[in-house]
């Protein structure tokens, strides 16, 4: 009896066989312009993040704006509107349009001509003038371009980009190539994107920190999750500074401008990781309010919010998993109405 009841408090009673520490592997890989960190436990882990890796290589090869030979940087370099894209793109491209609708357009991966102009992707920052903004907006917009099954058609001088969704579709990827594996306990790591596969070998949950908006190195709470994705977006990620005005890498696709709602970062906590990718883009577009707006109407996932003003918000159902560590006083919480 008294075993049994130990065994309960210590979580023990969880299917999976207690998996020993010293089965742990890493592997850190650079892909997307990001450090990653892939970390998996079990007799499977080495394979499995051999295969992890493999998959994000070939995802990126296939995402990547600036390779030449990626299916992205053929699609932005169409000789005819219409053409087929592969499998994988038409299925990314299909979540990110659901998304932009459910956003009121707030993720869009048609703003690539604004991002680009502005200099991120290309390192020439600079700030455009309004009127090269309106003729750059003339080549954006999501409802202007078509998916049919795998048919794209896209207008001329339009172009796209997965920067604000492709991390988020990666996690998932590398977490089902460890999964297919055999693989039951892994955390995923890119570049602050995490995805966890299971829980931790002992049976907990992971312990994430969340990183400080204002002083970037340190964190400023930590979550506990198993299974989930947490992926925050932050103005500290991509961004230059001219006449003392930073410019952060979202854009407000309305404005044509990086997005300026009062946000410092948000981050989204969910079962998918290209769901979370996009909305936390979409979210630091919409600032607080056009976020719990979009939280009480579709739910779906759990959100820290940090505004410009300190204060940090919570969704109710992750409430109790989060703890602030830093110095921002109270936690508010958000929600259901
Ligand atoms: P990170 O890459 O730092 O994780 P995000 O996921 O927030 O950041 O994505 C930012 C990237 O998404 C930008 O670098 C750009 O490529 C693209 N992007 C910028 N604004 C938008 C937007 N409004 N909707 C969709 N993608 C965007
Ligand atoms: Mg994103």
């Amino acid at each position: 009896m008294i075993i049994l009841l130990s065994c309960t408090v210590q979580g023990c009673e969880k299917k999976s066989l207690y998996v020993p520490e010293d089965t742990k592997f890493e592997k850190n890989i650079i892909a997307m312009d990001t450090y990653m960190t892939l970390t998996a436990y079990g007799e499977e882990a080495e394979q499995g993040l051999e295969q992890a890796a493999d998959r994000i290589q070939e995802i990126e090869q296939v995402f990547s704006v600036t390779d030449e030979t990626s299916e992205i940087y053929q699609i932005n370099h169409r000789t005819a509107q219409e053409m087929e894209v592969s499998e994988e793109c038409a299925k990314v491209l299909e979540q990110a349009l659901e998304i932009s609708t459910q956003t009121g357009g707030a993720f869009d991966v048609t703003m690539y001509p604004v991002v680009r102009e502005w200099g991120f992707t290309t390192g020439k920052y600079r700030v455009p003038g309004e009127e090269e903004i309106q003729e750059l907006l003339s080549k954006t917009g999501y409802e202007k371009l078509s998916l049919n099954h795998r048919t794209l058609t896209l207008q001329e001088g339009m172009e796209i980009d997965f920067g604000g969704i492709a991390k988020g579709y990666t996690g998932d990827e590398a977490v089902a190539a460890l999964k297919k594996a055999g693989v039951e306990h892994a955390i995923v790591n890119l570049g602050g994107n995490i995805q966890a596969l299971g829980d931790r070998p002992d049976g907990t949950a992971w312990n994430v920190g969340i990183r400080d908006p204002i002083q970037s190195e340190e964190m400023f709470g930590t979550l506990q999750v198993s299974n989930q994705a947490v992926v925050t977006s932050g103005a500290y990620e991509r961004y230059f500074e001219e006449n003392g005005v930073v410019y952060g890498h979202i854009m407000n696709p309305d404005t044509g401008r990086p997005a300026d709602n009062g946000i410092l970062s948000v981050t989204v906590i969910g079962d998918k990781g290209i769901i979370c990718d996009a909305l936390s883009t979409a979210f630091f577009v919409l600032g607080l309010e056009g976020t719990t707006e979009y939280w009480q109407t579709y739910g779906g996932c759990e959100i820290i919010l940090v505004t410009e003003e300190k204060q940090v918000y919570v969704t109710e159902g992750i409430q109790d998993k989060f703890q602030l560590t830093g110095d921002y006083g109270e936690v508010i919480c958000i929600k259901k109405e």
